[in-house]
Parts: structure tokens; C-alpha cells; sequence
């Protein structure tokens, strides 16, 4: 009991220890490591998931979300060796295991051990470098499953000189090296204007603090102005375009049209090779759900067969309850994702296309989206200036917990605090809280099904792609 109150105690004020990112995580686990090493009863943590690869086991721990993978052999002899030396390599590999928290002291309370490391992940988001800024609420199409209202606010100078003064004050404090802008809407191809302003700004500020400037452009690809030609070529910081195609032609236009009728899928394979030029990478997203599932070969099949720069197609399942068109119905489950990547593989590498699975496999998390929506800190920035972390709730003022010109509101902050990991009884007792966080924040608070990930299926994901995970 002593030594786990002292182990916390020098865990903390190493924490706390003015010495950033990786070195104090090292410190930290070396510290712990050596209190570990004084104790003389150990276990093998409840949190382990345990999948065996060949002649070696996969292990994960969910409290530290990290992986080990050691062989089959050893393992085994380390759990006969739990309380006792073994040979050198036996007790090389308890000291690895235990670095990783997989071993653990016997009296060690592991729901401490979780608000410990639960405290450490939120320190990190102090060191967030990438922001959405939503230029405007505004959009030329009217997408069957869109969610946005008929909103028309634009960002103005005055907010974007307020946004800036934010982002650069933030990276300042954590004295960040680079910062990942992602200019996104509606649909902010409509603003160029404020485009050139935000990018030029961006630059000019970021030479001033020696840091690296970088920007992602999100846009529905229908739009492509010459002004955004020559503010990007030559440049080497447009490091992503993402443009979204929900099939092959006559798909596509039935679910993405412009507003007031028309397709739009030909203004934007048009648009693509202007894209390609600009941007490090270009991926094309691509909503999935049953009404279009079938056609995401032929979409394949059009998209390919373009020398030079690879195309990366992100296939994105539908999620319900966003959109007015969208019905649980229509839904695709991760599964049926991951069969349609594993099936069109060898076609997509015929047509020289990449198929990038993070979107489904999302690091292993019950999301549709990488947020951090309930630690909660404000990774969006809405053309009022809004603070938000749920990209999809910024046109809700109530769900937005500040602005860049007042600040965090903390009793906002506080509906989506609700919803942390730490606070969901049945995640505290899931064995891989951390790899998953938790469920999205802005679903469980509709009452909306989050358990895509929950019980077996992380156990499953593993087994089916081994090699996706090695040690961490
Ligand atoms: S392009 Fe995006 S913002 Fe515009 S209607 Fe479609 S989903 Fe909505
Ligand atoms: S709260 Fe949910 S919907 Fe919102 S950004 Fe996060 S994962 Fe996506
Ligand atoms: S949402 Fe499900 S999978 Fe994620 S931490 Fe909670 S119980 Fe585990």
C-alpha cells in the first residue's frame, strides 16, 4: 500500500516536472519500473487481451494502450516465474512487461492506475498542433445525408485575427514546432477569399515563431478557384485534399447533387487532376452505407488507371443518427467495411489506387471520428469563432464550450466531461478503455447505440489482422 502511494506520488510529481513529450514518459516508466522492481508479489493485469499469433502471443493492455509481442515460450515462462527469478531472458522480458503495466505489482490497484494514465492523456491534448477551422456553415450541394442547416454564417477577418491570436497563444504555451491547419465547412471552397487571408496569416506567423506551417483542405471538390492555384503551387504545405465520391456517376449524384438540383460528380472528377497537383496527398472519401455499398468496385474502376501521384480512397461508413436521409436500415457495419476493403484490394492495387482503413478501423476506437470531444478540448474553431470539440454539433451554440473571444466556458465543458471514458462505469471495466476512450460523446448523450467495439469485437480485430500490431 506504501509503496503504491509512493509510486503515485513520484509518478505525479515527475508528471508535473517541467520536461515535455516523450523524455517524461520515458522518465516516468523508468520510475515506476524501478518502485515495480521492489515489490516481490506480482500479477499479470486484468487488463491483458491476449491473442495468440504463430509462435508468438499479441498483447495488449488497454490501461496503457500499448502492445507486446513475445513468444509463446517465454510468455509462459514468465507467468511461472511471476514471483521468482528466471533466467536472464525471462526476467529481460518481465522487465518489458512490467514498463508496460502488463505485470503489476499483486496489491496494485488498477482503477487508480487508469486515473492515472487517464490524467496523463489529458496533460497531452495541451500539446494538440491540429485545428478545424469551419470558414463557413454554407454549402453548394445538399447531400441526402447532410446534417448542417440551412445555416449562412462566413467567418469574418475580425474572428479569423481572434482565431489566430488563439491557435498562436496556444502554440506559444506548449511551445509547439508545427502547426496542422484543416480548412474545412461547409463548404469553404466558397470562401476563397478568407482562404487566402487564413493561409497567408498562418504562414507569415509561423515564420515569425520558427514553426512549420501545414494545412489540409476539405472540401466537396466541386470548386476550384485560380486563386487557390497560385496560393498553394510551389509551396510544399497543402499536405492533404480531401474530396468526397459516393460512387460511380449516376450514384454520386444521387445522394451528393447541388443545391437545386444537378449532379455534381462530373465538376468533380474535372477538378481532381488540379487537386493532385497541388497537394502532397489526395484522397477521396467515400460514405458508405447499404444504398451504395455495391458500387464502391466501379467506383474503383473510374478513379483508377492515373499515372503519377496514388489517389487514396478513404471508405467511411454512414453513421445514424447524422443526416436527414440516413435510416439504422442503411447502416454498415465495420465488418461489412473491412470485407469490402479485404475484396477490392487486388483491384484497387491494379488501378493504382491506396485504400487507406483508418477510417473504419479508426485506431481501434468506438467513433466514427478521432476526437477529442470528451476530454473536452476545443479542436474546432466555427465561423463565429466558436470553440468546440464535436465537429458535428458547431452549429449548436449550446454544445460549443467557448469561443476565441471569451475563452473555455467550463459549465459547457462540463456536458461533455459527462461523457469521459473515466465516468462510464461499464468502460472502466473494459480491457482496452484506453485503446478505444471511450464511446462518442455526442451519440451517448443522444442515447444512441456506441458499443461497435465493445465486448469481443477488439479480441476479433486483433486475431483477424495480427500483423497490424506489433510492440509499442
Ligand atoms: S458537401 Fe458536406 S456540408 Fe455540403 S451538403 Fe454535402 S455533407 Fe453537407
Ligand atoms: S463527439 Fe462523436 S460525432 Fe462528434 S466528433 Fe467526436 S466522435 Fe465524431
Ligand atoms: S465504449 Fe465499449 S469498447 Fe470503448 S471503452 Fe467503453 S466499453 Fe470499452
Amino acid at each position: 500500500m506504501v509503496g503504491n502511494i509512493t509510486a503515485i506520488f513520484i509518478m505525479f510529481t515527475l508528471y508535473y516536472h517541467p520536461i515535455r513529450g516523450k523524455s517524461k514518459i520515458l522518465l516516468i516508466r523508468r520510475e515506476s519500473d524501478r518502485i515495480l522492481s521492489m515489490a516481490d508479489k506480482f500479477k499479470l493485469s486484468y487488463y491483458l487481451t491476449i491473442v495468440p499469433t504463430g509462435d508468438e502471443y499479441l498483447i495488449a493492455q488497454g490501461i496503457t494502450a500499448r502492445f507486446l509481442r513475445l513468444k509463446k515460450k517465454l510468455f509462459d515462462e514468465v507467468c511461472r516465474h511471476l514471483d521468482k527469478p528466471g533466467n536472464p531472458e525471462v526476467e529481460e522480458a518481465k522487465r518489458r512487461l512490467r514498463g508496460m503495466e502488463m505485470i503489476i505489482a499483486r496489491d496494485k490497484d488498477e482503477q487508480e492506475l487508469i486515473r492515472f494514465y487517464h490524467a496523463l492523456g489529458l496533460k497531452s491534448f495541451d500539446y494538440h498542433s491540429c485545428f478545424n477551422i469551419l470558414l463557413t456553415f454554407k454549402c453548394n450541394f445538399s447531400c441526402v445525408y447532410c446534417l448542417q442547416n440551412e445555416n449562412a454564417s462566413t467567418i469574418s477577418k475580425e474572428v479569423m485575427d481572434k482565431a489566430l491570436d488563439y491557435l498562436f497563444d496556444h502554440a506559444r504555451k506548449n511551445k509547439l514546432r508545427k502547426l496542422s491547419i484543416r480548412l474545412a465547412g461547409g463548404e469553404p471552397m466558397l470562401c476563397v477569399d478568407e482562404i487566402e487571408y487564413m493561409v497567408n496569416q498562418v504562414r507569415a506567423r509561423c515564420r515569425e515563431s520558427k514553426m512549420v506551417p501545414e494545412f489540409v483542405l476539405v472540401t466537396n471538390g466541386s470548386i476550384f478557384h485560380p486563386k487557390i492555384g497560385s496560393l498553394f503551387r510551389d509551396r510544399d504545405d497543402l499536405h492533404t485534399v480531401q474530396i468526397t465520391l459516393d460512387g460511380p456517376k449516376a450514384v454520386h449524384d444521387k445522394r451528393r447533387p447541388f443545391k437545386g438540383g444537378g449532379g455534381s460528380y462530373d465538376r468533380i472528377v474535372e477538378n481532381i487532376p488540379r487537386w493532385l497537383e497541388l497537394s502532397r496527398y489526395f484522397s477521396v472519401r467515400v460514405n458508405i452505407d447499404q444504398r451504395n455499398y455495391s458500387c464502391f468496385p466501379a467506383l474503383l474502376k473510374e478513379l483508377g488507371g492515373r499515372k503519377g501521384k496514388k489517389i487514396v480512397i478513404i471508405p467511411a461508413p454512414c453513421s445514424e443518427g447524422y443526416g436527414k436521409g440516413e435510416a439504422k436500415e442503411d447502416l454498415v457495419s465495420k465488418k461489412e467495411i473491412k470485407d469490402l476493403i479485404d475484396n477490392c484490394a487486388a483491384l484497387a492495387e491494379k488501378m493504382g489506387l491506396v485504400i487507406e482503413k483508418g477510417a473504419f478501423d479508426r485506431g481501434l476506437k468506438c467513433r466514427t471520428c478521432c476526437c477529442e470531444a470528451s476530454v473536452p478540448f476545443p479542436t474546432q474553431i466555427g465561423p463565429a469563432g466558436e470553440l468546440g470539440c464535436c465537429y458535428w454539433e458547431m452549429e449548436n451554440k449550446e454544445k460549443c464550450i467557448g469561443s476565441v473571444f471569451s475563452g473555455i466556458d467550463n459549465k459547457r465543458a462540463a456536458f461533455w466531461r459527462k461523457y469521459a471514458v473515466l465516468n462510464i462505469e461499464k468502460c472502466l471495466r473494459c480491457k482496452h478503455i484506453f485503446f478505444c476512450g471511450g464511446p462518442c460523446p455526442s451519440r451517448f448523450a443522444r442515447g444512441l447505440p456506441v458499443d461497435t467495439l465493445c465486448g469481443d469485437r477488439f479480441r476479433e480485430i486483433l486475431e483477424e489482422n495480427p500483423k497490424n500490431y506489433g510492440s509499442s
